[in-house]
């Protein structure tokens, strides 16, 4: 099937008020000009270099949202263009996108985090630094960033059941904070769920789902 029919059929499944982001890592950008040309305008990447080079070569009106684990000294390279980042792990990161944004003259919008999966590998705020985080000082002192959401990724695991506790735990969470309102830090946004989970995220919860290889096909090579 093509990028577009595949498109359209992961449509017909998310609810009003579920963004998309297309995720074209590794794909070229005819790939991404195919999706665009359906319709599509929210892509998501996960390595600086590429997408500074694809944001250089693409449409001016695609938004791009940085999906993947981001180095402190690569954040310069985005900070112009990138409009959510969606892993921001760490108050150094978050710093450094701060003081790049206020050279840009602009807030950049950003999701925290969160470690949901058993899996020891992957990045995130646990979710008791996540509480002592949102209400420190340093985090309100920053003007520059805005934290509009949380992100959170699933054990990858065909265990059904193990997913979806993840996803739900997450969603208290983000249902927990989304009382807290202040200049900097207003919750909108429940970043979860990939190909092989993007339905059971929806169902608790989700509202942006990040989807690569059911639109775009395997990717051929390590990422
Ligand atoms: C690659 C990637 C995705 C998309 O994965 P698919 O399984 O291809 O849909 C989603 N989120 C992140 C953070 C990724 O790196």
């Amino acid at each position: 099937m093509s990028i577009s029919e595949n498109l359209s059929n992961i449509k017909a499944t998310i609810p009003d008020g579920v963004t998309l982001v297309a995720v074209s890592k590794t794909k070229p950008n005819e790939a991404i000009l195919e999706a665009y040309e359906a319709g599509q305008r929210v892509f998501g990447e996960n390595k600086v270099q590429e997408l500074t080079s694809k944001y250089e070569s693409l449409p001016k009106d695609i938004e791009w949202h940085m999906i993947g684990h981001l180095q402190s000294n690569k954040v310069k390279y985005i900070a112009p263009f990138v409009s959510l980042i969606h892993a921001v792990d760490s108050f150094k990161l978050l710093k450094e996108i701060n003081k790049r944004a206020a050279q840009n003259n602009r807030t950049i919008n950003c999701l925290l985090q969160v470690h949901i999966a058993e899996e020891t590998t992957k990045f995130g705020f646990s979710a008791n630094e996540l509480e002592s985080f949102i209400q420190s000082e340093e985090l309100a002192s920053l003007a520059n960033i805005k934290i509009v959401g949380l992100m959170g990724m699933a054990t990858n695991t065909d265990n059904e059941t193990q997913v979806k506790t993840e996803f739900g735990n997450l969603k208290l969470l983000f249902d927990q904070f989304s009382s807290i309102k202040t200049p900097n830090f207003e919750l909108e946004t429940l970043s979860m769920g990939m190909s092989g989970d993007y339905l059971l995220a929806i169902d608790q919860g989700s509202n942006m789902v990040r989807v690569g290889s059911s639109i775009f096909g395997a990717r051929n090579y390590k990422i």
